[in-house]
Protein backbone atom coordinates (compact mmCIF):
# COMPACT_ATOMS: atom_id res chain seq x y z
CA UNK A 1 0.00 0.00 0.00
CA UNK A 2 0.92 3.66 -0.60
CA UNK A 3 2.48 5.59 2.26
CA UNK A 4 0.49 8.34 2.16
CA UNK A 5 -2.63 6.04 2.46
CA UNK A 6 -0.90 3.99 5.20
CA UNK A 7 0.19 6.93 7.10
CA UNK A 8 -3.30 9.11 6.44
CA UNK A 9 -5.94 6.75 6.02
CA UNK A 10 -5.13 2.94 7.13
CA UNK A 11 -7.17 1.75 10.22
CA UNK A 12 -9.29 5.11 10.64
CA UNK A 13 -12.65 4.73 10.29
CA UNK A 14 -14.05 8.37 10.72
CA UNK A 15 -17.60 7.80 10.46
CA UNK A 16 -17.44 5.78 13.97
CA UNK A 17 -15.92 9.04 15.61
CA UNK A 18 -18.01 11.72 14.27
CA UNK A 19 -16.30 12.20 10.80
CA UNK A 20 -13.50 13.51 13.41
CA UNK A 21 -10.27 13.73 11.45
CA UNK A 22 -8.08 12.97 14.35
CA UNK A 23 -9.07 9.95 15.80
CA UNK A 24 -10.09 10.11 19.57
CA UNK A 25 -7.86 8.39 22.22
CA UNK A 26 -9.94 5.75 23.58
CA UNK A 27 -8.93 6.49 27.43
CA UNK A 28 -10.85 3.79 28.88
CA UNK A 29 -8.97 0.19 30.83
CA UNK A 30 -11.89 -1.95 30.03
CA UNK A 31 -14.45 -2.42 27.56
CA UNK A 32 -18.20 -3.16 28.19
CA UNK A 33 -20.70 -6.36 27.63
CA UNK A 34 -24.38 -7.06 27.23
CA UNK A 35 -23.81 -10.53 26.33
CA UNK A 36 -22.29 -13.72 28.46
CA UNK A 37 -21.37 -15.41 25.33
CA UNK A 38 -19.57 -12.16 24.06
CA UNK A 39 -17.63 -11.64 27.33
CA UNK A 40 -16.84 -15.46 27.10
CA UNK A 41 -15.30 -15.10 23.20
CA UNK A 42 -13.06 -12.17 24.97
CA UNK A 43 -11.59 -13.91 27.61
CA UNK A 44 -10.77 -16.90 25.24
CA UNK A 45 -9.46 -14.77 22.65
CA UNK A 46 -7.99 -11.69 23.81
CA UNK A 47 -6.73 -10.51 20.97
CA UNK A 48 -10.18 -11.22 18.79
CA UNK A 49 -11.86 -7.98 20.40
CA UNK A 50 -11.58 -5.38 23.20
CA UNK A 51 -11.86 -6.57 27.23
CA UNK A 52 -9.17 -4.53 28.77
CA UNK A 53 -6.76 -2.34 27.69
CA UNK A 54 -3.74 -4.03 28.76
CA UNK A 55 -4.49 -6.09 25.71
CA UNK A 56 -6.02 -4.38 22.91
CA UNK A 57 -7.56 -0.68 22.84
CA UNK A 58 -9.03 0.91 19.72
CA UNK A 59 -6.57 4.18 19.47
CA UNK A 60 -3.63 1.31 19.57
CA UNK A 61 -5.17 -0.39 17.07
CA UNK A 62 -5.39 2.75 14.72
CA UNK A 63 -1.67 3.20 14.72
CA UNK A 64 -0.90 -1.15 14.77
CA UNK A 65 -2.85 -1.40 11.20
CA UNK A 66 -0.54 1.70 10.08
CA UNK A 67 2.63 0.29 11.56
CA UNK A 68 2.50 -3.01 10.69
CA UNK A 69 1.41 -2.02 7.01
CA UNK A 70 4.63 -0.08 6.86
CA UNK A 71 6.81 -2.66 8.01
CA UNK A 72 4.94 -4.76 5.08
CA UNK A 73 4.46 -7.00 7.67
CA UNK A 74 0.93 -9.46 8.66
CA UNK A 75 1.07 -7.47 12.01
CA UNK A 76 2.34 -5.19 14.94
CA UNK A 77 2.29 -5.13 18.74
CA UNK A 78 3.18 -1.89 19.99
CA UNK A 79 4.92 -1.41 23.57
CA UNK A 80 5.60 1.47 25.80
CA UNK A 81 9.14 1.42 24.81
CA UNK A 82 11.49 -0.08 22.25
CA UNK A 83 13.10 -1.51 24.78
CA UNK A 84 9.96 -3.50 26.25
CA UNK A 85 9.28 -4.50 22.45
CA UNK A 86 13.14 -5.81 21.98
CA UNK A 87 12.40 -8.16 25.78
CA UNK A 88 9.40 -9.42 24.89
CA UNK A 89 10.45 -11.05 21.17
CA UNK A 90 13.52 -11.94 22.55
CA UNK A 91 11.93 -13.55 25.70
CA UNK A 92 8.96 -15.20 24.01
CA UNK A 93 10.96 -16.90 21.52
CA UNK A 94 13.66 -18.80 23.59
CA UNK A 95 13.84 -21.25 26.32
CA UNK A 96 16.16 -22.56 29.17
CA UNK A 97 19.14 -24.26 27.16
CA UNK A 98 18.85 -22.58 24.06
CA UNK A 99 21.95 -20.43 22.31
CA UNK A 100 21.33 -16.74 20.84
CA UNK A 101 24.24 -15.51 18.31
CA UNK A 102 24.08 -11.51 18.49
CA UNK A 103 25.90 -8.73 16.37
CA UNK A 104 28.42 -7.10 18.70
CA UNK A 105 27.47 -4.27 20.77
CA UNK A 106 24.04 -4.48 20.66
CA UNK A 107 21.70 -1.80 21.90
CA UNK A 108 22.19 -1.33 25.60
CA UNK A 109 19.27 -3.11 26.82
CA UNK A 110 19.55 -5.63 24.23
CA UNK A 111 22.82 -6.50 25.52
CA UNK A 112 21.70 -6.26 29.05
CA UNK A 113 19.07 -8.56 28.58
CA UNK A 114 21.70 -10.77 27.34
CA UNK A 115 24.32 -10.60 29.55
CA UNK A 116 22.28 -10.19 33.44
CA UNK A 117 18.47 -11.80 33.17
CA UNK A 118 18.82 -14.64 30.57
CA UNK A 119 22.19 -16.16 31.66
CA UNK A 120 19.69 -17.07 35.25
CA UNK A 121 17.51 -19.06 32.54
CA UNK A 122 20.83 -20.98 31.38
CA UNK A 123 20.69 -19.17 28.13
CA UNK A 124 23.26 -18.34 26.72
CA UNK A 125 24.74 -15.41 23.84
CA UNK A 126 27.90 -14.94 21.42
CA UNK A 127 28.58 -11.53 19.95
CA UNK A 128 30.15 -12.53 16.50
CA UNK A 129 31.19 -9.40 14.40
CA UNK A 130 27.87 -9.53 11.83
CA UNK A 131 29.49 -7.98 8.84
CA UNK A 132 29.88 -11.13 7.30
CA UNK A 133 27.32 -14.59 7.14
CA UNK A 134 30.17 -16.89 7.62
CA UNK A 135 30.73 -15.41 11.11
CA UNK A 136 26.84 -16.22 11.69
CA UNK A 137 27.66 -20.07 10.45
CA UNK A 138 30.66 -20.23 12.10
CA UNK A 139 28.75 -19.08 15.49
CA UNK A 140 26.07 -21.23 15.06
CA UNK A 141 25.06 -24.27 17.35
CA UNK A 142 23.39 -27.05 17.73
CA UNK A 143 21.14 -25.10 20.42
CA UNK A 144 20.92 -22.26 18.28
CA UNK A 145 17.86 -20.95 18.70
CA UNK A 146 17.23 -17.04 18.02
CA UNK A 147 19.47 -14.29 16.02
CA UNK A 148 19.84 -10.70 16.89
CA UNK A 149 20.93 -8.08 14.46
CA UNK A 150 20.42 -4.66 14.31
CA UNK A 151 21.76 -2.81 11.13
CA UNK A 152 22.99 -0.47 11.01
CA UNK A 153 23.76 0.43 14.63
CA UNK A 154 23.60 3.59 16.47
CA UNK A 155 27.48 4.03 16.83
CA UNK A 156 29.52 3.22 14.00
CA UNK A 157 26.86 2.06 11.60
CA UNK A 158 27.97 -1.63 11.09
CA UNK A 159 25.59 -3.83 8.68
CA UNK A 160 24.63 -7.31 8.63
CA UNK A 161 23.83 -8.62 4.76
CA UNK A 162 20.08 -8.99 5.97
CA UNK A 163 18.94 -11.42 3.33
CA UNK A 164 21.99 -13.65 3.33
CA UNK A 165 21.63 -13.94 7.52
CA UNK A 166 17.46 -14.74 7.52
CA UNK A 167 18.07 -17.10 4.62
CA UNK A 168 20.70 -19.22 6.53
CA UNK A 169 18.62 -18.48 9.87
CA UNK A 170 15.69 -19.72 8.26
CA UNK A 171 17.58 -22.84 6.59
CA UNK A 172 18.43 -23.87 10.05
CA UNK A 173 14.86 -22.92 11.81
CA UNK A 174 16.71 -19.83 13.78
CA UNK A 175 14.24 -17.35 14.91
CA UNK A 176 15.47 -13.43 14.00
CA UNK A 177 14.99 -10.16 15.15
CA UNK A 178 16.47 -6.79 13.45
CA UNK A 179 16.31 -3.59 15.55
CA UNK A 180 15.40 -1.18 12.84
CA UNK A 181 15.29 1.99 14.53
CA UNK A 182 18.29 3.52 12.47
CA UNK A 183 16.11 3.43 9.20
CA UNK A 184 12.57 3.02 10.05
CA UNK A 185 10.37 1.26 7.68
CA UNK A 186 10.72 3.97 5.42
CA UNK A 187 14.65 3.64 4.77
CA UNK A 188 14.60 -0.46 5.30
CA UNK A 189 11.70 -3.32 5.65
CA UNK A 190 13.44 -6.20 6.65
CA UNK A 191 10.63 -8.60 7.05
CA UNK A 192 10.51 -9.01 2.85
CA UNK A 193 14.01 -9.93 3.33
CA UNK A 194 13.30 -12.49 5.37
CA UNK A 195 13.54 -11.55 8.93
CA UNK A 196 10.97 -12.85 11.47
CA UNK A 197 10.91 -9.99 13.55
CA UNK A 198 11.37 -5.94 13.05
CA UNK A 199 11.65 -4.00 15.59
CA UNK A 200 11.77 -0.71 16.02
CA UNK A 201 12.13 2.21 18.62
CA UNK A 202 8.85 4.68 18.08
CA UNK A 203 10.53 7.24 20.49
CA UNK A 204 12.72 8.49 17.72
CA UNK A 205 11.43 9.01 14.22
CA UNK A 206 7.79 7.91 14.67
CA UNK A 207 6.97 10.24 17.79
CA UNK A 208 9.46 12.16 16.09
CA UNK A 209 9.43 15.60 18.92
CA UNK A 210 11.23 13.80 21.66
CA UNK A 211 7.79 13.59 23.87
CA UNK A 212 6.49 10.56 24.37
CA UNK A 213 8.11 7.02 24.19
CA UNK A 214 7.41 3.41 22.24
CA UNK A 215 8.52 0.68 20.71
CA UNK A 216 7.45 -1.52 17.40
CA UNK A 217 7.72 -5.67 17.20
CA UNK A 218 6.09 -6.84 13.52
CA UNK A 219 5.63 -10.31 12.09
CA UNK A 220 3.42 -12.47 11.10
CA UNK A 221 0.36 -12.81 12.83
CA UNK A 222 1.00 -16.26 14.54
CA UNK A 223 4.20 -14.74 16.06
CA UNK A 224 2.08 -11.70 17.09
CA UNK A 225 -0.27 -13.53 18.79
CA UNK A 226 2.14 -16.01 20.63
CA UNK A 227 3.36 -12.74 21.98
CA UNK A 228 0.76 -10.75 23.08
CA UNK A 229 -1.29 -13.94 24.63
CA UNK A 230 2.30 -14.49 26.79
CA UNK A 231 5.02 -11.43 27.09
CA UNK A 232 2.44 -8.33 25.99
CA UNK A 233 0.19 -9.44 28.22
CA UNK A 234 2.21 -10.69 30.76
CA UNK A 235 4.33 -7.24 31.03
CA UNK A 236 1.68 -5.38 30.53
CA UNK A 237 4.08 -3.01 28.50
CA UNK A 238 1.53 -2.32 25.93
CA UNK A 239 1.81 1.27 25.08
CA UNK A 240 -0.82 3.26 26.58
CA UNK A 241 -3.93 5.33 24.50
CA UNK A 242 -2.57 8.70 25.00
CA UNK A 243 1.20 7.46 23.95
CA UNK A 244 -0.70 5.71 20.75
CA UNK A 245 -2.21 9.03 19.80
CA UNK A 246 0.78 11.17 19.95
CA UNK A 247 2.42 8.36 18.21
CA UNK A 248 -0.33 8.83 15.55
CA UNK A 249 0.63 12.14 15.29
CA UNK A 250 3.88 12.07 15.09
CA UNK A 251 3.57 9.37 11.91
CA UNK A 252 1.34 12.13 10.00
CA UNK A 253 5.04 14.25 9.11
CA UNK A 254 7.15 11.38 9.48
CA UNK A 255 7.84 11.23 5.55
CA UNK A 256 8.61 14.80 5.43
CA UNK A 257 10.48 14.90 8.51
CA UNK A 258 13.04 12.34 6.80
CA UNK A 259 13.64 13.97 3.90
CA UNK A 260 14.13 17.07 5.37
CA UNK A 261 16.60 15.63 8.17
CA UNK A 262 18.29 13.68 5.11
CA UNK A 263 19.27 16.42 3.29
CA UNK A 264 20.22 18.80 6.55
CA UNK A 265 22.24 15.34 7.27
CA UNK A 266 24.05 15.69 4.26
CA UNK A 267 24.96 19.02 4.39
CA UNK A 268 26.10 18.72 8.04
CA UNK A 269 27.96 15.97 6.89
CA UNK A 270 29.98 17.39 4.01
CA UNK A 271 30.63 20.20 6.35
CA UNK A 272 32.68 17.84 8.62
CA UNK A 273 34.15 16.43 5.71
CA UNK A 274 36.37 18.91 4.60
CA UNK A 275 36.73 20.94 8.24
CA UNK A 276 40.70 20.60 9.09
CA UNK A 277 39.81 20.02 12.48
CA UNK A 278 37.77 17.02 12.00
CA UNK A 279 39.15 14.01 11.48
CA UNK A 280 37.20 11.13 10.04
CA UNK A 281 33.44 10.57 9.80
CA UNK A 282 31.40 7.56 9.59
CA UNK A 283 27.47 7.54 7.97
CA UNK A 284 26.19 4.55 6.25
CA UNK A 285 26.04 6.69 2.83
CA UNK A 286 29.34 7.97 2.62
CA UNK A 287 31.51 6.79 -0.02
CA UNK A 288 34.21 5.98 2.65
CA UNK A 289 31.99 3.80 5.11
CA UNK A 290 33.36 0.41 4.87
CA UNK A 291 30.28 -0.90 3.83
CA UNK A 292 28.84 1.34 1.20
CA UNK A 293 28.05 -1.11 -1.39
CA UNK A 294 25.78 -2.75 1.00
CA UNK A 295 24.61 -0.12 2.36
CA UNK A 296 23.27 1.03 -0.90
CA UNK A 297 21.91 -2.29 -2.12
CA UNK A 298 19.77 -2.41 1.08
CA UNK A 299 19.19 0.65 2.66
CA UNK A 300 16.35 3.27 0.52
CA UNK A 301 18.47 5.89 2.46
CA UNK A 302 20.20 7.22 5.87
CA UNK A 303 19.84 9.98 7.85
CA UNK A 304 20.34 11.88 11.25
CA UNK A 305 22.75 10.20 12.75
CA UNK A 306 26.49 10.41 12.20
CA UNK A 307 29.71 9.78 13.97
CA UNK A 308 32.46 11.83 13.64
CA UNK A 309 36.49 12.23 15.59
CA UNK A 310 38.32 15.35 16.23
CA UNK A 311 41.79 15.91 15.06
CA UNK A 312 42.73 15.50 18.69
CA UNK A 313 44.08 12.78 21.09
CA UNK A 314 42.80 14.85 23.94
CA UNK A 315 40.03 14.14 25.75
CA UNK A 316 39.91 17.33 27.69
CA UNK A 317 39.12 19.30 23.86
CA UNK A 318 36.51 16.77 23.14
CA UNK A 319 35.08 17.73 26.20
CA UNK A 320 35.14 21.49 25.59
CA UNK A 321 34.07 20.87 21.78
CA UNK A 322 30.66 19.87 22.93
CA UNK A 323 30.70 22.07 25.90
CA UNK A 324 31.31 24.65 23.67
CA UNK A 325 28.23 24.20 21.62
CA UNK A 326 25.15 26.41 22.07
CA UNK A 327 22.31 25.17 20.38
CA UNK A 328 23.08 21.19 19.43
CA UNK A 329 22.48 19.82 22.61
CA UNK A 330 23.75 17.33 24.90
CA UNK A 331 21.68 14.46 25.31
CA UNK A 332 20.58 10.79 25.10
CA UNK A 333 18.17 9.79 22.16
CA UNK A 334 17.27 10.87 18.44
CA UNK A 335 14.93 11.10 16.04
CA UNK A 336 12.97 14.38 18.03
CA UNK A 337 13.41 18.06 16.21
CA UNK A 338 16.15 18.80 18.24
CA UNK A 339 19.78 18.14 17.15
CA UNK A 340 21.83 16.24 20.21
CA UNK A 341 25.08 14.87 20.30
CA UNK A 342 27.08 12.35 22.35
CA UNK A 343 30.44 12.44 23.05
CA UNK A 344 31.22 8.63 23.74
CA UNK A 345 33.97 9.50 26.57
CA UNK A 346 30.82 10.46 28.53
CA UNK A 347 29.91 6.86 28.97
CA UNK A 348 33.67 5.44 29.92
CA UNK A 349 35.29 6.68 33.21
CA UNK A 350 37.59 8.87 32.57
CA UNK A 351 40.42 6.82 33.97
CA UNK A 352 39.61 3.94 31.12
CA UNK A 353 39.32 6.69 28.43
CA UNK A 354 41.86 5.67 25.73
CA UNK A 355 42.99 7.91 23.32
CA UNK A 356 44.74 4.93 20.78
CA UNK A 357 41.15 3.25 21.13
CA UNK A 358 39.30 5.41 18.17
CA UNK A 359 35.89 4.50 19.37
CA UNK A 360 36.19 6.35 22.87
CA UNK A 361 37.00 9.16 20.68
CA UNK A 362 33.47 9.00 18.65
CA UNK A 363 31.15 12.27 19.16
CA UNK A 364 27.96 10.65 17.44
CA UNK A 365 25.39 13.82 16.32
CA UNK A 366 22.21 13.06 15.78
CA UNK A 367 20.64 15.97 12.84
CA UNK A 368 17.18 17.52 13.70
CA UNK A 369 14.61 19.80 12.13
CA UNK A 370 17.05 22.85 12.24
CA UNK A 371 18.58 24.81 9.24
CA UNK A 372 21.96 23.08 8.43
CA UNK A 373 23.57 26.85 8.05
CA UNK A 374 22.61 27.02 12.17
CA UNK A 375 23.84 23.81 13.40
CA UNK A 376 27.41 24.46 11.15
CA UNK A 377 27.98 27.40 12.35
CA UNK A 378 27.32 26.50 15.98
CA UNK A 379 29.58 23.27 15.12
CA UNK A 380 32.08 25.96 13.57
CA UNK A 381 32.01 28.51 16.76
CA UNK A 382 32.58 25.35 18.66
CA UNK A 383 35.18 23.92 16.98
CA UNK A 384 37.39 27.16 17.47
CA UNK A 385 36.41 27.55 21.31
CA UNK A 386 38.20 23.94 21.61
CA UNK A 387 41.34 25.39 20.81
CA UNK A 388 41.35 28.55 22.62
CA UNK A 389 42.64 27.82 26.17
C1 LIG B 1 16.49 4.14 21.72
C2 LIG B 1 16.81 2.84 21.10
C3 LIG B 1 16.18 1.65 21.51
C4 LIG B 1 15.25 1.58 22.68
O1 LIG B 1 14.12 2.30 22.54
P1 LIG B 1 13.33 2.95 23.78
O2 LIG B 1 12.10 3.41 23.17
O3 LIG B 1 14.22 4.02 24.32
O4 LIG B 1 13.16 1.88 24.80
C5 LIG B 1 16.49 0.48 20.84
N1 LIG B 1 17.38 0.47 19.82
C6 LIG B 1 18.00 1.58 19.41
C7 LIG B 1 18.96 1.49 18.29
C8 LIG B 1 17.75 2.80 20.04
O5 LIG B 1 18.41 3.88 19.65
Amino acid sequence: MNISQIINELGEDRELYFNAVSPPIMQTSNFRFSKVEDFHNAFEDEMGGYLYSRGLNPTVDILRKKLAALDEAEDCLVFNSGAAAIFAGIFANVKAGDHIVSVASPYTWAQRMFDVILPRFGITTTYIDGTKTENWIAATKDNTSFYYLESPNSWDYALQPIREVAAFARSKQITTLIDNSYCTPLYQRPIPMGIDMAMQTATKYIGGHSDTLGGVLSGTHAMMKKIFNSEYLNIGSGIQPFNAWLLIRGLRTLSARIERITRTTNEVLQFLKQHPKVESVLFPLDESFPQYELAKEQMQGACGLLTFTLATRSREEIVRFCESLRHIMMAVSWGGHESLIIPKCAGLKPADFDAHKKDHRYIRLYVGLEDAQHLTDDIERALLDQYKK
